[in-house]
């Protein structure tokens, strides 16, 4: 089999299960994958980082055999995830094409390092999760920690799979897009795949992530897979059985990136020339409300009065809410903006009632 090569194939579907769990669960989930014609590279994790001890926890080399197998039953390249440079070594001694580094191991510049030394001198492609915590500079870290052992960078990739959130949220781990459009500003030839299973935690939201990842222009998909995702040992609620997983991935709409069609470019000018407009507008008005937050603290300092009245932000909160459904904009999205004026005109009426001359 040629050697995986990472770019070759944009956009790219990585499936298979969470976890390798027996010989017979590993080979059939990735042949009905293979057998589907929408997978190109198989995954499985045999050593699992698990938030709690006591969870499975991976059954090791085994799993490696099996992956390995299966390579060579479906002539896939197959990837397994490393925490550890004695993973790395396993790993390569069983032909594993391309390693992932877990989201638990980025945030650890000790376990990155010891990987990428570890790596040094090979040509096995690695991707690289974004960490759990949202901290783009930590994601920027490995990358660089990688490079500077000498991988080549079109041997590193990157795949977003959302960020724990304390907080609710439909998701799991919700994406927090513009993170990885930040990334993306700062690798812009890198792979981007994104991982909906790992973002969604449950098959329904699987869909809308992976079609919102086609149109915002990622290189692929990585999707978990199990042949009977009930009795699945990790992450259960989202693995989709491999027929499911083809309907998915042929559900997709990976739509062009640009067309020259005249009528097409006249109209996506004309509407976007209103969203600046737009944008212009509402800027400018916040700059106003801003203006105004700082002469009420001017008051408030004149009268001694605290910043916070919590039953006016309850009330302004409460008026705005109600009008969602008129303004067909959701409670949440609205919530958040909310939250962030309210931010800012704590902060500006807090630095003109306490540091203003
Ligand atoms: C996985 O891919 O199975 C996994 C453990 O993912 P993450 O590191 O994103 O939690
Ligand atoms: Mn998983």
């Amino acid at each position: 089999m040629k050697n995986f090569k990472l770019g070759d194939k944009r956009p790219i579907v990585i499936s298979g299960p969470c976890s390798a769990e027996t010989r017979e669960q590993t080979l059939e989930t990735c042949v009905q994958l293979a057998e589907t014609g929408v997978v190109d590279m198989l995954r499985a994790g045999v050593w699992k980082p698990r938030t709690s001890p006591g969870s499975f926890e991976g059954i090791g080399e085994a799993g490696l055999e099996w992956m390995a197998e299966a390579k060579r039953l479906t002539g896939l390249p197959i990837s397994v995830e490393v925490a550890t440079a004695k993973h790395v070594e396993s790993a390569l001694k069983f032909g594993v094409d391309v390693v992932w580094i877990g989201a638990r191991t980025t945030v650890s510049p000790f376990a990155v390092q010891e990987i990428a030394d570890a790596l040094k001198g090979n040509d096995v492609a690695v991707l690289i999760k974004n960490p759990v915590n949202p901290d783009i500079d930590l994601w920027a870290g490995a990358v660089k920690r990688f490079a500077a052992v000498g991988i080549p960078i079109e041997n590193i990739g990157l795949i977003h799979r959302g960020f724990s959130y304390f907080g609710s949220s439909r998701y799991r781990n919700p994406p927090m897009w513009p993170l990885a459009f930040e990334m993306r500003s700062r690798f812009p030839d890198m792979m981007m795949i994104c991982d909906p299973s790992h973002m969604a935690g449950s098959t329904e939201y699987l869909h809308e992530l992976s079609q919102t990842a086609a149109d915002l222009r990622y290189d692929g998909l990585m999707i978990e897979s199990h042949i009977c995702p009930a009795q699945a040992l990790s992450d259960a609620k989202q693995q989709l059985v491999p027929g499911d997983l083809e309907k998915l991935v042929r559900s997709i709409n990976w739509r062009k990136e640009v067309a020259d069609d005249p009528e097409f470019v006249t109209a996506l000018k004309l509407y976007r020339d209103q969203i600046d407009q737009i944008d212009a507008e509402l800027f400018s008005l916040l700059s106003r409300r801003m203006k105004i937050s700082e002469e009420i603290g001017r008051v408030k300092r004149a009268n001694n009065v605290i910043i916070l009245q919590s039953s006016r932000w309850g009330a302004i909160k409460e008026r705005i809410l109600a009008q969602a459904d008129k303004l067909q904009l959701g409670r949440e999205f609205l919530g958040d903006i909310l939250e962030a004026i309210h931010l800012e005109s704590i902060n500006r009426q807090n630095s003109v009632m306490n540091f203003e001359e």
